[in-house]
Order: C-alpha cells, then sequence, then structure tokens
C-alpha cells in the first residue's frame, strides 16, 4: 500500500545515541543502515529530505569539560564527532542508492562540502538528501539548534525529532512513571515553562520565533519515519 503525505520539504533529527545500537558507544553498522533505510523509504516519495545527527555517540562537549578540558576546545571535538556520524549516514544511504551530500558547518573541503546555502537549496531539489554535519560550528550549541537553524535556512515544512524509546512528549519520564502522559499537541511556551524533554531551552526558542513545528516520534518501529509523514502513528506536535 503506498504511504501518501503532503510534505514537500522535512529536517529528520536523530540523537547520535540513535545510532550506537545497544552498544553503549560509537556505531552499530546494522542501525545505521535500518536508520537510513527509513530515509530512503521517505526519500522515495519525493519528500526533500535534510539529516542532522548529534555527536553524543563518540563525544560531548559538556562531558569533556566537566573532565577538566577547556570548553569550547571539547565542544569543537564535538562537532567532529557529527561529522564521523554523518559519513556513517552517508555511507549507508549511498549503499541502498540514494544520493546524498554531507555539508559541514567547519570547512574541510576533503572531506565534506561548505556550508553555502542556495547551494544546499539547490542538491533539495534535486532530491539529494542533505546530512548537515558539524552542528551550527559554533561551541555552546548543540545539534538541537543546528536542526531548528537549518529547517529554517531550508525553509522545511517542519522538524521530526526521531526519539529511540519514547515515542513523543510526555509530561514526566514514562520509563520511571507509569502514569506519564503523552501530549498529541504542545506549545513552544508550555514546553519551556514546563521544562519538557523536547529540545534545549535554545533551540525551542528558536523553533517558536519563526513558528516551526516540531514533531516527536519514535524511530524504533520500522517505518516509522514514513508513517508519522503520511499522519500515522503516535506522535506529539509542539506548534
Ligand atoms: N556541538 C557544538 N555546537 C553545535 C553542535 C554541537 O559545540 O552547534 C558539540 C557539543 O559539544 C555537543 C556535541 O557537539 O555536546 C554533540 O552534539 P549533541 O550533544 O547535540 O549530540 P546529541 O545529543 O544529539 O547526540
Amino acid at each position: 500500500t503506498a504511504e501518501q503525505t503532503t510534505y514537500k520539504r522535512v529536517l529528520l533529527k536523530i540523537s547520535g545515541e540513535a545510532l550506537m545500537g545497544d552498544q553503549g558507544y560509537g556505531l552499530h553498522p546494522p542501525t545505521v543502515e535500518r536508520i537510513a533505510q527509513e530515509v530512503k523509504s521517505v526519500s522515495d516519495l519525493g519528500v526533500e529530505i535534510c539529516m542532522v545527527i548529534g555527536g553524543g555517540n563518540i563525544f560531548r562537549g559538556l562531558v569533556g569539560s566537566a573532565q577538566g578540558m577547556e570548553r569550547t576546545t571539547a565542544d569543537y571535538m564535538g562537532m567532529l564527532a557529527t561529522v564521523m556520524n554523518a559519513l556513517a549516514m552517508q555511507s549507508a544511504l549511498e549503499g541502498l542508492g540514494v544520493y546524498t551530500r554531507v555539508i559541514s558547518a567547519i570547512t574541510m573541503n576533503e572531506v565534506a562540502e561548505p556550508y553555502i546555502r542556495r547551494r544546499a537549496v539547490r542538491h533539495l531539489e534535486k532530491k539529494r538528501v542533505c546530512i548537515f554535519a558539524a552542528g551550527t560550528g559554533n561551541p555552546y550549541f548543540t545539534t538541537d539548534t543546528a536542526a531548528t537553524l537549518r529547517a529554517n535556512e531550508m525553509a522545511c515544512e517542519a522538524i521530526f525529532m526521531g526519539k529511540n524509546g519514547v515515542d513523543g512528549v510526555y509530561d514526566c519520564d514514562p520509563k520511571t512513571n507509569p502514569d506519564a502522559k503523552r501530549y498529541d499537541s504542545v506549545t513552544f511556551d508550555e514546553v519551556l515553562g514546563k521544562n519538557l524533554k523536547v529540545m534545549d531551552a535554545s533551540a525551542i526558542a528558536l523553533a517558536r520565533d519563526n513558528r516551526k513545528p516540531i514533531i516527536v516520534f519514535s524511530l524504533d518501529e520500522p517505518g516509522g519515519f514514513l508513517g508519522i509523514l503520511a499522519g500515522k502513528g503516535t506522535y506529539t506536535k509542539v506548534h
């Protein structure tokens, strides 16, 4: 049965941990390939796809800085981790026959294209999946902020936050509280006011100020991304 969607251009954000499987660290190739398959099924519908992948499966700036490393240096290491994840995703997508570009916010011409907005838009128009790497290119930010920034710049209709082990935004942690209630829909102000776990506050504020809806859904179910784009399954819309 062919899925249908009205979306033309979207951004998929996943954390670095989404790529590590149950290993606890690094990259788990079968898991990377499974997510690549999710992306391919949506790309096959003609939807233009931007991706932002975190780096937490390899290195997080805050952890490095807590261990005594200078904060900005640690953050640059975190950004470099996202480049490795982006290259792994590119390789998996290419293995499935999907055309991709890795576009880095930190110039490293031998490895990835530099970020040039108009060029990235052109890639999307040609149906190439654009994987935006190195976050925003600035320390003290996260890849959630990078996702919101690129979704704004690329005029994506929505940000899709693919989660592991949770299918939306809850009023408290569903893993520890059996009475936790999932929101079908919640406003940016409510997320900020109640400190709900969606994205960090600067990323939420950037989405709110540019009216960019965020759809939080689970990446655990095969076909989940395609289903959510077609309006099926459970999710939370932050708007
Ligand atoms: N980072 C940064 N600026 C950015 C994006 C990321 O400094 O614009 C660094 C930061 O140290 C962060 C690390 O890269 O801890 C990995 O990104 P993130 O924690 O967002 O990854 P995720 O939690 O999504 O796996």
